[in-house]
């Protein structure tokens, strides 16, 4: 599940990718007809996003339908049922997992992941949001998209629900040993280990609290996911009932977007929905209700567990929330979203600047204006605190908006802020069908106006005017909304090392008494059935099941994948790759410098110039000028560090800083000249603003180690086997936090080294030969870019780069790293082939088989973890397996162990072969959005990734047979071995694995002073 997708408000103009101008934008069908038994209800222009929406209502069962017709082939169904939830069992989450485990036409064992595996899909997903739940999927291809579109629609409509589906997705009890009667009882299910994962985060929590404080009344308090304690609660009758009241067609929501005729869908969905009548009493549970207002404010406090031992000085979360209006009003929604913006959206905004100067707390923490579906919030947190510093940091928000609310805004801060929320207008993203569901669903669902939020740049303008009626506009909603607005929560979130211990406790507690109640016949019976549920994962699918899924062929397939149109140049003596995109008037600049031959304490040091980059000041001017100056040029200019290896060089890994910028075409002279102050003049000699990072980065690596489990494991288990990986490990991994931690206790002096290697880096960036850029916009800004880059080139060098060269070793580890968490993440890395080995894409096909019929039903169909899986990672060269929010450690590992064997004894049909090759051809053929395009050209072009070798690689894929696929996967296993193992979990958990394991885990800390 997604939780909420903050779907920001999308664009004007992003169809303008597609094969343009085709498409009348006049109506063909008028109101009041009617077609296939369909009824317009209103057909709508909207220019600014290129199409005609048309809604209709199937006459006879009440379904409603919404089609953005346009000329994109990328073409999107979202199925959406509103669903409030009733408590907090995480019934419409278990719901939305279980309605994909097969239905009546399509009785097959998973049959949303046979379609995964077999559809050229861009998109295929679930997600439960707070108040509904939504089925989208899109593909370019027209076949698979109505393969797809039937599978779903029965699945929503005639899933089996089985009382197993529901036990594995949902919960069950079951015995820790169901050999052995005597074994304690346990509750086990997917939902129920996916809430345990989210609800080990302090920051889910900390929302969590803030959410169940501010709406205590609604179905905006309750937790949709499932609060790991409640989940065991859920009955199968409560499950089945819950489909019956809120998945019938009268309340569904179908939205289709794309190219596709209005009266193919129509002719598609009339035989599915004629079989159902509205009914006579419709269903009267309210689906928006809201909140009543308080005349005080509250507070809500709570914990969250820490290994015992661990520090928990400064890292409590406090937060403070207000209830400010209605979100479905898009005067209200809009005009907070600017506020949040002038207040909060860069480093030098003033209430962030407060904050963060206070030191009452490490970071900013979830501050903004947040539209919790069709309630609008706002929000400012601290991570890194205390609790009792909770009155001190309420009196200076207070304080700090009431100055605000005195004084007024400065119009260029107003303006930029507005500029900023434009960007989120123009942007024509990745999966740009999707982004356009997910703004129809934030009114829909709620009965509101579906197409309300496709006209977000209205909204904005909107927002200007009133502004410029009422240049007191901003401060009144200060002081209206905020300060004078009693509905307002403070949440306090302390970390507490017994914490675990306790819940753990109680839990075991809690199901000994139920044990108690249960006879002897009771718990056979459970043992049965728990043992009968495992078994049934072993089940696989006949071919005859197998064959009522609807299907593309290889021959369906294009015949070479997707090219980026890109041209390489030389600008004044740079490389510049220029990618003729479409962009809609948004310009994407890349670029990435290379580190090769820099002394290892500067490239080590590459993250110290990433972050002065983005947060401390540049020639002569401080950081807040800085920020203000990319708040009002950008729309967004970062830095960040890679690693990846060469596309035909084994020797030879790309070790690089790689920045991004975003700009219009009026602002590109700005954001150009912002560009070269920093390439030229970043320093980081602001001794205050040093410390201030430094605190945040702390308290930034601590959350991410933890929250990223498998991203720590998975580094500590590959370091010894890929350059690429060991270099991200120096970058970003427990021994960088213990390194910064040791930092803290002589600032001064860390400061003074961070200093001279930003200024070295600097120095030797300023070569020509590092850079290497990548484009993508209007002739004006190339225009401005060429005159950026020949001003650089007086000053540039132009000293030869070369590159590294390595020589693998490789170190293995088989460890534990212990922190706190109440899942598993589980890692294992192999090393990979020769570059331009001709078996990588068969042995490809085969891991990507193995994930769907190996990993899965072992690790989480018969396990229940989350997720799991194995690939190849050409950026690392290696091969990686893992398991994601897992309850088990060593049965995984075997299951790990085991992948040679099962290998072994494949007998795969062509047609498996096929599915595969046809499910993997996607990501060849997705379609290029600008700043996709301008990040991949970029990256291919430095790794020396030639359309070629891809053409090739493709062509070997398509032409793979079973024994192919076979041979290559087993020979690469036998060479390859058993590799590197990492497990993070908690210490208890990694001690009760050491006791099952033969070779017992290393254990250390993943957080200093942790675990003890
Ligand atoms: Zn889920």
């Amino acid at each position: 599940m997604l939780g909420q997708y903050n779907a920001s408000a999308w664009p004007n103009g992003g169809l303008a990718t597609l094969p343009l101008m085709t498409l009348e934008l006049s109506l063909t069908y008028q109101t009041g007809a009617e077609i296939d038994g369909f009824l317009v209800t209103r057909g709508t222009p909207l220019p600014a996003i290129r199409a005609i929406a048309y809604e209709l209502e199937h006459i006879q069962s009440g379904a409603r339908l919404l089609h953005l017709h346009s000329d994109d082939n990328e073409n999107a169904l979202a199925i959406t049922f509103p669903t409030p939830p009733p408590d907090d069992t995480g019934l419409p989450h278990i719901l939305e997992h279980a309605v994909l485990g097969g239905s009546a036409r399509f009785p097959v064992k998973e049959p949303f992941f046979e379609m995964i595996k077999s559809s050229m899909a861009t998109f295929i997903n679930a997600m439960t949001s707070q108040s509904y739940t939504i089925y989208p999927i899109s593909t370019t291809v027209k076949n698979d998209f109505y393969n797809l579109a039937e599978v779903y629609a029965d699945a929503v409509f005639h899933p089996l629900l089985t009382e197993a589906t529901f036990r594995r997705e949902g919960q069950h009890r079951t015995l820790e040993d169901n050999d052995d009667l005597s074994s304690p009882l346990k509750v086990s299910g997917i939902v129920f280990n996916e809430m345990k994962g989210a609800y080990s985060s302090p920051e889910s929590r900390i929302w969590s609290l803030a959410n169940r404080g501010l709406f205590p009344d609604t179905p905006l308090g309750r937790d949709s996911g499932g609060d790991p304690k409640v989940i065991p609660d859920l009955t199968f009758e409560q499950f089945v009932q819950f489909h019956q009241d809120r998945y019938h067609p009268s309340q569904s929501l179908i939205f289709v977007y794309g190219d596709i005729p209005t009266e193919d869908h129509l002719k598609f969905w009339k035989p599915i929905l004629d079989g159902f009548e509205k009914p006579d009493t419709p269903t009267t549970v309210e689906a928006a209700p809201r909140q009543k207002r308080w005349d005080t404010p509250r507070e809500a406090e709570d914990s969250y567990p820490i290994e015992p031992g661990e520090d928990t000085k400064e890292r409590s979360f406090l937060m403070l929330s207000w209830l400010v209006g209605d979100s479905m009003d898009t005067d209200v929604s809009t005009d907070w979203a600017v506020l949040a913006q002038i207040l909060l959206g860069h480093e030098g905004a003033p209430l962030r600047r407060a904050l963060v100067e206070s030191r009452l707390g490490a970071d900013v923490f979830g501050g903004g204006a947040d539209e919790h579906e069709y309630e609008q919030t706002f929000r400012i947190g601290l991570k890194g605190s205390e609790a009792d510093r909770a009155d001190e940091f309420q009196r200076l928000v207070l304080d700090t908006l009431g100055k605000l609310a005195d004084t007024p805004f400065e119009p260029r801060h107003v303006e930029s802020a507005i500029q900023q929320l434009a960007y989120q207008t123009l942007e024509v993203k990745s999966l740009f069908p999707l982004h356009l569901a997910f703004d129809v669903a934030r009114t829909w669902p709620f009965g509101e106006d579906p197409l309300l939020f496709l006209t977000e740049g209205e909204h904005l303008e909107a927002s200007r005017a009133r502004w410029q009626a009422n240049p007191n506009l901003f401060n009144d909603l200060i002081r209206e909304g905020l300060l004078n607005n009693p509905h307002r929560l403070r949440a306090v979130l302390y970390p507490d090392t017994e914490a675990q211990a306790r819940a753990d406790a109680a839990f075991a507690q809690r199901m000994a008494t139920e044990r108690a109640t249960l006879s002897p016949e009771d718990l056979a019976r459970l043992a049965r059935l728990a043992k009968e549920l495992e078994a049934s994962q072993d089940e696989t699918n006949s071919p005859e099941a197998l064959a009522t899924l609807p299907c593309l062929s290889v021959s369906d397939l294009p015949d070479a994948p997707r090219r980026i149109p890109s041209a390489v140049e030389t600008v004044a003596g740079f490389t510049v790759l220029r990618n003729d995109v479409f962009s809609n008037g948004v310009n994407y600049l890349d670029a990435t410098i290379d580190l090769a031959g820099l002394p290892e304490a500067l490239i080590a040091a590459a993250p110290r110039w990433c972050e002065a980059f983005q947060k401390m000041g540049a020639a002569g001017q401080s950081f807040e000028q800085i920020a203000e100056r990319r708040a009002a040029c950008t729309g967004g200019l970062w830095a960040t560090v890679i690693a990846v290896r060469h596309a035909t060089d084994d020797s030879r890994s790309c070790e690089a800083i790689r920045m991004g910028l975003k700009t219009l075409d009026r602002e590109v002279d700005g954001a150009l000249g912002l560009l070269s102050d920093l390439v030229l003049g970043v320093e980081a000699s602001d001794r205050g603003r040093f410390e201030e990072l430094h605190v945040q980065a702390v308290a930034g690596l601590r959350t991410r180690l933890v929250n990223d489990g498998l991203g720590t494991a998975r580094g500590a288990a590959g370091c010894g086997l890929s350059p690429e990986i060991r270099r991200g490990q120096i970058w970003m991994s427990p021994a960088v936090l213990r390194q910064f931690e040791a930092e803290a206790k002589d600032m001064d002096a860390a400061a003074q080294i961070a200093a001279e290697c930003v200024g070295s880096l600097r120095e030797a960036f300023q070569n020509r030969a590092r850079w290497t850029l990548s484009f993508t916009g209007s002739d004006i800004a190339f225009a401005s870019l060429r005159r950026t880059l020949e001003s650089w080139a007086e000053k540039f060098s132009d000293e030869v780069v070369t590159p590294d060269s390595f020589i693998l070793t490789p170190q293995y580890v088989y460890e534990g790293l212990a922190g706190p968490m109440n899942v598993a993440y589980c890692a294992r890395v192999l090393p990979g082939l020769p570059a331009g080995d001709t078996r990588l894409p068969l042995i490809k096909l085969g891991l990507y088989l193995a994930g769907f019929d190996y990993y899965l039903p072992e690790i989480r169909l018969k396990g229940n973890a989350y997720g799991a899986g194995a690939s190849y990672d050409e950026a690392s060269a290696t091969c990686q397996m893992h398991s994601y929010r897992d309850p088990h450690i060593a049965p995984t590992l075997a299951v790990f162990d085991g992948l040679l064997g099962w290998a072994q004894s494949r007998d795969w049909s062509q047609g498996d072969i096929d599915r595969a090759i046809i499910g993997s051809a996607k990501d060849a053929e997705k379609p290029i959005r600008p700043a996709d395009a301008t990040m991949t050209a970029l990256i291919r072009h430095v790794r020396g990734d030639s359309n070629d070798r891809r053409d090739r690689d493709y062509n070997l894929k398509r032409a793979a047979t079973p024994e192919s696929v076979q041979s290559a996967l087993v020979q690469y296993l036998v060479a390859a071995g058993h590799g590197s193992t990492a497990v993070a979990s908690s210490r208890e958990k990694l001690d009760a694995a050491n006791a099952l394991l033969a070779a017992p885990l290393a254990i250390s800390d993943i957080l200093p002073g942790g675990g003890g």
